[in-house]
């Protein structure tokens, strides 16, 4: 997959799986083959084409928006040019695009540019926040600059993989397996969640005052 492939396929993962966006993509791409095919698109079928990634209404204008400015900026629709810039000034450009967050620049930067950014995503933030690597306070957009900074750059997509494979087998988020887990002598939320994993009626833990 290209870079704006990648850009585009990570907005139709907003807030929906990735069997849903791949599935939408799919289709999208049958029935406009080109970019060019899909800026050009009626929205509302684009809409339809979409549908089953959710938020189509939304997605379908974002999708066309995305590419009128790349093509504004670019003359073309390729964004394979971010992958010789600095990292913060790929970031920029791409995050100066409509709906284009700090998350999805960062998954394009990392899987289809092979730059040290790292995309937080639920796993990341969940098993970030639990194991004190940024506050509970820090929000997910915030996240991602500062996570990127703990690790060596050639060290941050093993970083990102090892955070979402931890979150997926053992930091789980409604009961994560602290007593299974590697890291509880470090966690400073391990004792929260063995207590109410011990208590009569399971509820999950706060600390200071936010669910981990
Ligand atoms: Fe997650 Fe529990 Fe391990 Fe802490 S000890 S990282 S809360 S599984």
């Amino acid at each position: 997959m290209g870079a704006l492939d990648e850009l585009l396929f990570t907005v139709l993962t907003q807030h929906t799986s990735d069997s849903n966006a791949e599935v939408a993509y799919k289709a999208m791409r049958e029935r406009y083959p080109t970019w060019g095919e899909v800026l050009e698109a009626d929205t509302d079928l684009l809409a339809d084409a979409i549908r089953h990634g959710g938020l189509a209404n939304q997605k379908a204008p974002r999708l066309q928006a995305i590419l009128a400015e790349i093509l504004r900026r670019r003359g073309n629709f390729t964004i394979d040019f971010l992958a010789g810039l600095p990292l913060n000034d790929a970031r920029d450009w791409l995050t100066t695009l409509p709906g284009v967050g700090p998350k999805t620049a960062a998954v394009t930067l990392a899987f289809s540019l092979g730059m040290p950014a790292m995309p937080v995503d639920t796993h990341v933030y969940r098993v970030g926040r639990r194991l004190g690597l940024i506050s509970l306070t820090t929000s997910v957009d915030a996240a991602h600059a500062i996570m990127e900074s703990q690790v060596p750059p050639e060290r941050v997509y093993a970083y990102h993989v090892q955070l979402i494979a931890h979150g997926r087998r053992t930091c789980k988020a409604q009961r994560p397996l602290c007593d299974d887990c590697p890291l509880a002598d470090l966690c400073p939320s391990a004792d929260a969640f063995k207590a109410a994993a011990a208590a009569p009626i399971y509820r999950r833990p706060k600390r200071r005052g936010k669910n981990l």
